[in-house]
């Protein structure tokens, strides 16, 4: 298939690539470079020998992204495209509202335009907002989330929802992720923040760097086994995989599914430490701060609902997910810009 890449410089968006690539797909990128840059598609091309044609644009520009669909035959959508910091959410939601939903608006409409029916969107397990009970399922009741960012992927849910509703010929995928983390085996490709990174592994690398002198631990007195928050760390190469076997989904089926891409296993702030040190043999000096607002103890996926319908399932451990996202930094210790 021709599949395009909303936000396809981005960090999930070209470990996606490179698998797509590897299965025999086309890819096409549109990015508008907001929070990523030419550089890493540049990347994507060497790695996989493999040419990528790329606009730059913003997709909530309609005669853009007409353009786009014009000069290609596009099958799928995968669509990546989005502002994702929960705290500047939080400071600046009309940015965040306006960016996550023209994008997805536009997109929907210039697809419905040029006949293409086929989708799958990066979503994310902040819309089951404060859980319950763990695992989560997608057909647990969202109560509500707890930020802008969060309130603009439960958004976009309902509204591909309603699409398909509206119309039987649409396929969408939502993909409910967890926490992605690591990169490519390579060194080449990995995840590239600007300025302090809110994300733990991005934070635990550039303390093993030495661009940052220590980690602080959000809350050491949650009800988890060690005191620390537990999440469903996923290697971003097998979230790429995902994407792959969604699409295959989307190409067959007809009407929206959500599907949860995680583990099914939680781990604590404290296990990702000490497996970083360990694999790495680098200590990572810590310092237990206060909780984080809006953070939830505990948040992993019931991940039998993608091996289910898609055939997929990670297989990626801890220590590759806390090896490789050491390599990418190693080699790369300002991220794109070395
Ligand atoms: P990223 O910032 O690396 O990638 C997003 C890309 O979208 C960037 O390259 C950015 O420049 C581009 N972009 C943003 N607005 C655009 C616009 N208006 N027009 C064109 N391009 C635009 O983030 P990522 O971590 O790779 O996340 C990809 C998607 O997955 C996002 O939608 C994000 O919300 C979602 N997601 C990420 C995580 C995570 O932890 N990384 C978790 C759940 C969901
Ligand atoms: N965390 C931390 N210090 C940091 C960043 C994160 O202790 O500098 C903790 C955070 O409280 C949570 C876990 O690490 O328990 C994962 O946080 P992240 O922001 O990576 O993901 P999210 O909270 O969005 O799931």
């Amino acid at each position: 298939m021709n599949i395009l890449l909303t936000g396809g410089a981005g960090y999930i968006a070209t470990h996606t690539c490179l698998e797509l690539l590897a299965a025999g797909h086309e890819a096409i990128v549109v990015d508008n470079y907001v929070n990523s840059c030419p550089e890493a598609v540049r990347r994507v091309e060497e790695l996989s020998g493999r040419s990528v044609p790329v606009y730059e644009a913003d997709v909530s520009d309609r005669a853009a992204m007409d353009r786009i669909f014009e000069e290609n035959r596009i099958d799928a959508v995968i669509h990546f495209a989005g502002l994702k910091a929960v705290g500047e959410s939080v400071r600046q939601p009309l940015r965040y509202y306006r960016n996550n939903l023209d994008t997805t608006l536009t997109l929907c409409e210039t697809m419905a335009a040029h006949g293409v029916k086929r989708l799958v969107f990066s979503s994310s397990a902040t819309v089951y907002g404060v859980p319950d009970e763990v695992p989560l399922r997608e057909d647990m009741f969202c109560k509500g989330c707890t930020n802008p960012y969060g309130w603009t992927k439960y958004m976009i849910e309902k509204i591909l929802g309603s699409v398909c509703e509206a119309d039987p010929e649409w396929s969408v995928v939502l993909l409910r992720y967890f926490n992605p983390i690591g990169a490519h085996e390579s060194g080449r490709i990995g995840e590239d923040p600007a300025g302090i990174p809110n994300n733990l592994m991005p934070f635990i690398t550039q303390v093993a760097a030495g661009r940052l002198d220590h980690l602080n631990v959000f809350g050491n007195d949650y009800d988890t086994p060690d005191g620390t928050g537990v999440r469903d760390y996923i290697h971003v190469v097998d979230l790429g995989r995902g994407h792959v076997c969604a699409c295959d989904y989307a190409a067959k089926h007809t009407g929206c599914e959500i599907i949860n891409l995680g583990t099914g296993v939680g781990y604590s702030v404290l296990d990702i430490v000490r497996t970083f040190e360990r694999v790495n043999g680098i200590r990572i000096p810590c310092e237990i701060a206060p909780r984080r607002p809006g953070d939830v103890a505990a948040c992993y996926a019931d991940p039998s609902k993608a091996k289910r319908l898609l055939g997929w399932e990670a297989t990626h451990t801890l220590e590759d997910m806390c090896r490789d996202a050491w390599h990418w930094q190693s080699m790369n210790p300002m991220g794109y810009r070395t």
